[in-house]
């Protein structure tokens, strides 16, 4: 293999890929498998379990004022498709156990 063929060796290797950070928060974001099957097939989503996050702790609000429940949402990244956005979670606790520590 010619040398410019040669990879690059800052890239991110796909095999282990850098933890992402939350963008509200900052926290390292923890990978999680889908609570239920997840559509494309996605193994895993990154999301953030910090409690003190901006966006979980005024989901709880933005809940209970436009659907009147109580539950909030965490940010939820998913490698496999480049989406991100809310993953609903019904209380602190909520999808803790499908945290994948490594
Ligand atoms: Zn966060």
């Amino acid at each position: 293999m010619p040398d410019s063929q040669k990879q690059d060796q800052t890239e991110v290797d796909n095999d282990t890929p850098e933890t992402p950070k939350c963008k509200h928060c900052g926290a390292p974001m923890k990978k999680m498998t889908p609570p239920q099957l997840a559509p494309f097939g996605s193994s895993y989503f990154w999301v953030c379990f910090n409690d003190d996050c901006g966006y979980y702790e005024r989901g709880w609000e933005w809940m209970l004022t436009n659907f009147n429940v109580r539950s909030s949402y965490r940010y939820k990244y998913d490698p496999f498709t480049g989406e991100s956005g809310p993953l609903p979670v019904w209380s602190s606790d909520a999808l803790k156990k499908n945290i994948l520590d490594d």
